[in-house]
């Protein structure tokens, strides 16, 4: 498991300061760009969205432990009535990015070198937080079923007559018996 990390990739943090020295911290309040593509169908964090970050990294024995905290937008469209939906998340999170693979399990984040990657971290933890139906209010009524109006839109109690629909099955027949009987 080989990595080669750009430092001059927005979510790719330097931790030449802490010296690998257990013990040395810091913290940092920071804006990056949202990466792309962080989103399950109908709801996501729009690319290079301003995603605020507080962080602390602490350097332990094994690697440097990230603990922090990012506030993203989101942008989406309303499960029930397909109305765009904006809201925001907040997620923490809490990664241990080891110095040596051989310390680590296969799943672990690991340093290069001195350079450490925050994207993956914040693309879990973000995902883990999106709603699977985004609703552009909690009582959102939706549409209506026979001609798609969206409810919050049309007149209380907006309904179709049933026997309408009912008159124009049988109106659509009418002409088909008539035809039986002049043939
Ligand atoms: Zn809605
Ligand atoms: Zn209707």
């Amino acid at each position: 498991m080989t990595l080669h990390l750009d430092p001059r990739a927005p979510w790719v943090v330097s931790t030449h300061d802490l010296g690998r020295r257990p013990g040395s911290m810091r913290e940092m309040r920071l804006t990056l760009p949202a990466p792309a593509d962080i989103g399950v169908d109908m709801i996501g964090v729009p690319k290079d969205a301003d995603v605020k970050l507080d962080l602390r990294l602490e350097a332990v024995m094994e690697g440097v432990l990230v603990t922090g905290t990012a506030l993203t937008p989101l942008r989406g469209e309303c499960a029930r009535c397909l109305e765009p939906v904006t809201s925001e998340t907040e997620v923490s999170f809490q990664e241990l990015f080891f110095y040596s693979a051989e310390d680590a399990a296969e799943d672990d984040s690991l340093l290069d070198g001195e350079l450490l990657d925050l994207e993956p971290v914040l693309r879990d933890a973000v995902v883990l937080t999106l709603p699977l139906s985004p609703l552009c209010s909690e009582d959102c009524a939706g549409l209506c079923t026979d001609c798609g109006i969206r409810l919050a839109d049309a007149e209380p109690g907006h309904k179709h007559e049933v026997i309408d629909a009912r008159w124009a099955k049988l109106q659509g027949l009418v002409p088909e018996h008539n035809n039986d009987q002049e043939s």
